[in-house]
């Protein structure tokens, strides 16, 4: 009788089984590699992510292939970075999904940006002769540790928007990642902490959260405006300028053409270092909290080498 009665329990419990997964995983589609990881934290097994654009991509100008309309036609839910950072292949290829879930606008369109703090947000008149300057403001955001907290509690809210049974699941998954991200933090605070107000420069304008949140000062770029390449009259302002400042460090992302990186480096004596923006940009960089990692590591490492100096000592 004892064992009918345990039977019985053990197919009722196996009974619940199929019920549970009646509710397929939730699918979820993101632009980039950064914010599939805060997702597959937060969403952890009850959902499945894929992203767009490969991290060691230049996410202002990914090449749309068909396999993106395949993948947002079948998606629940699509996070984008958000600030214009995919105006220039996203919209067609969202609208050529016809998938209503994921219109602009819709409920499974989520922009990750929206509480985020942003930086660089044009005051005035934007021209043209401006670059390709985003007007709602810097979209690589997510290079702020305290940004991937926030861009992780907007995805949780979202998730359990689309399966509210799941709330206290996605918010427990949501509060052990803001746990482990602030743990990460403290020792990338440390790391950096006898460099503080270093002189840098960077290539494009990917990294002003970064530099914000970790006391970096970022006096030139190697680009002569945002998304306008090199110009031998740029450059030469730039070389004087490193050489005044002394500065040691040129940043520069895995995607952009080194050659000019690489001559200025040799005039000025500073070195060149290929900081990875995004998750996947080196293939040891497989989640967000390990970008970081990976790239405090890197930038202490060169600056250390290059007997870098803190800042105030122009
Ligand atoms: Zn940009």
């Amino acid at each position: 009788m004892k064992i009918i009665v345990l039977t019985a329990a053990i197919i009722a419990s196996l009974a619940r089984v199929p019920d549970a997964a009646a509710q397929a995983k939730l699918n979820v589609i993101t632009t980039t590699e950064d914010l599939a990881s805060i997702a597959r934290e937060v969403g952890g097994d009850r959902i499945t992510v894929d992203s767009l654009a490969k991290g060691y991509q230049d996410p202002h100008f990914v090449e749309a292939k068909p396999s993106f309309i395949l993948k947002l036609q079948k998606a629940d839910v699509l996070i984008v970075v958000g600030r214009e950072l995919e105006v220039g292949w996203l919209p067609p290829l969202i609208q050529q999904s016809r998938n209503a879930k994921i219109q602009s606008g819709a409920d499974g369109y989520l922009d990750a940006s929206t509480q985020a703090r942003i930086l660089d947000i044009p005051q005035g008149q934007i021209t043209r002769a401006m670059g390709d300057v985003h007007p709602s403001g810097n979209p690589h955001y997510w290079l702020d540790p305290e940004n991937g907290k926030v861009v992780a509690r907007t995805i949780a809210a979202k998730l359990a928007q689309s399966r509210p049974n799941d709330k206290a699941y996605f918010d427990q998954r949501l509060a052990d990642f803001i746990a482990r991200v602030a743990e990460g933090e403290k020792r990338w605070l440390a790391a950096l902490a006898p460099y503080r107000g270093v002189k840098v420069v960077t290539y494009h304008r990917s990294y002003p959260n970064f530099a914000d949140r970790f006391g970096l000062d970022v006096v030139g770029y190697v680009e002569p405006r945002p998304g306008i390449p090199p110009s031998p009259g740029h450059t030469l302002d730039l070389i004087q300028e490193m050489k005044r400042q002394q500065i040691k460090v040129i940043l520069i992302e895995p995607y952009f053409d080194q050659k000019t990186p690489n001559s200025i480096a040799t005039q000025t004596g500073a070195s060149v270092v290929v900081l990875p923006p995004s998750v996947g940009g080196e293939k040891t960089i497989t989640d967000y909290i390990k970008l970081f990692d990976y790239d405090i590591n890197l930038l202490v490492t060169a600056l250390k080498a290059a007997g870098a100096k803190p800042g105030g000592t122009d």
